[in-house]
């Protein structure tokens, strides 16, 4: 799957109280935990009466995964850029 894919995975298990890894596929845990982007999703989701309309949503992701630049482990390396930790 595609990183936003992934992001739109990981946050329609949160839309349905799922239970979810601490972060997307292929993001650091690390740094997503830092940038809080859950508190970021429950605030957008509090703002849409938990109900944004498919575009709004999308949109919403498309600009999160634009953040995850950085923070996305390296295939190559399993490293994240950002904090240097390592994930195997
Ligand atoms: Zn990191």
């Amino acid at each position: 799957m595609s990183l936003i894919e992934n992001v739109r995975d990981f946050f329609n298990r949160k839309r349905k109280n799922e239970t979810t890894e601490k972060a997307p596929e292929g993001v650091c845990p690390n740094c997503w935990g830092r940038h809080e982007y859950d508190g970021e999703f429950y605030s957008f989701m509090k703002g849409q009466n938990d109900n944004p309309s498919k575009e709004i949503y999308n949109s919403f992701i498309a600009d999160v995964v634009r953040k995850l630049d950085k923070i996305t482990i390296n295939k190559n390396t399993y490293t994240c850029d950002t904090c240097q930790v390592k994930y195997e």
